[in-house]
């Protein structure tokens, strides 16, 4: 449930409400919005009464959460989130868009391409340096060696770098080097690990599962959440489903769903989610016109040479053109729908 306190509130009003919260065996969510404090008051399987809070002074009223995931829905933030990385912020008025190879394969590649995406107007860099490879006898990443590019192409460029962490053990390694934080699809339900980075005060870019309804992509968010870290930033990168004319099926629909059902930024993979590099703008296009807060792109200054994902990068040039195509189309549409958006989510699922 959500305890509302009153638009004159105290302080300490508040704090004797955060106070009964702890006390009752909950943990309370602050969250100060621009009209009213809002306490998320969040338990394991034991129900909270209203009552013990409806009382206290301060309080306007107290209200159920009825979606499973809490802190990730937009009846507990009803304002967008702006997650900022460095001088990027997501969730704001200008789209992000992250570029990069999928794999970091040598330094020389990664400082090509840094310098490539960012001429074409790139807002960060990506990389994977761990990657989680099908195929055990696939390219596994470069490793530390690879996060070292990484950080030496943020040097060069000022880009700040995203990239994948895969295990809870190498949070520790991977925050040294990364601005954020990529879980990738295959580990979005790997429990450990989404609280591992939780922990952490670095913004995740947390990836959905292949399979995973989006209801169960809010509740992979909330781990990470409800962990203390607040700066999470939702990836549709395709779903499973019976075609096979392309790697995956985008869901286009998570898009407007996701925005509806969360505050939390969402942005697109269309590398990921069409496998082909001449689908990969079209599908861009779409997800910014449906409401996508940025897209993350594979580009590689040569993709038939690529260790990894070489069918769907695309080449600096088209990548740019792409760049273009979409910062017009956010520029047409944006400010639009931020105003027509529902406040409260109609269903996530
Ligand atoms: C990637 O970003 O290169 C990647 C492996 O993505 P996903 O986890 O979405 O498959
Ligand atoms: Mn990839």
């Amino acid at each position: 449930m959500m305890v509302i306190m009153r638009r004159d509130a105290t302080e300490e009003q508040i704090q004797r409400v955060l106070e009964t919260v702890r006390r009752l065996g909950f943990t309370p969510h602050l969250s100060r919005g621009h009209e009213h404090v809002v306490i998320g008051v969040i338990g394991e399987a034991r129900r909270a009464e209203p009552a013990a809070f409806l009382h206290l002074p301060g309080v306007a009223r107290v209200v159920p959460i009825s979606r499973p995931y809490k802190l990730s829905s937009r009846e507990f933030h009803p304002a967008d989130t702006r997650v900022q990385v460095g001088p990027v912020t997501f969730g704001g008025p200008d789209i992000v868009i992250i570029a990069g190879p999928c794999s970091v394969e040598s330094r020389s590649q990664m400082l090509e391409t840094a310098h490539a995406v960012k001429e074409a107007g790139a807002d960060m860099l990506r990389g994977g340096a761990f990657k989680p490879r099908t195929s055990p006898y696939s390219f596994q990443g470069l490793g530390e060696e690879g996060l070292r590019y990484l950080a030496e192409a943020r040097e060069a460029t000022g880009l700040p770098v995203v990239t994948e962490v895969m295990s809870p053990e190498q949070v520790d390694l991977v925050s040294e080097y990364a601005d954020m934080l990529q879980i990738g699809a295959r580990n979005m339900q790997n429990y450990p690990l989404l609280r591992a980075v939780g922990k952490r005060q670095k913004p995740v870019l947390l990836k959905r599962g292949m399979s995973a309804t989006i209801q169960e992509f809010l509740l992979a968010a909330e781990y990470i959440l409800m962990s203390g870290n607040k700066d999470v930033v939702l990836c549709e990168r395709g779903i499973r489903t019976f075609e096979t004319s392309t790697r995956n099926t985008t869901d286009i629909n998570a898009i407007p769903v996701l925005k509806a059902a969360t505050h939390l930024p969402v942005i697109l993979d269309p590398s990921h989610s069409t496998g082909h590099w001449a689908y990969v703008a079209p599908i861009a296009r779409a997800a910014i016109a449906a409401g996508a807060d940025g897209l993350i792109i594979e580009v590689h200054p040569r993709p038939e040479e690529a260790l990894s994902d070489g069918a769907q990068s695309l080449k600096p040039e088209r990548f740019a053109q792409l760049v273009r195509e979409v910062r017009a189309i956010a520029e047409m549409v944006r400010q639009e729908m931020h105003a027509v958006r529902p406040p409260v989510s109609p269903g996530a699922d």
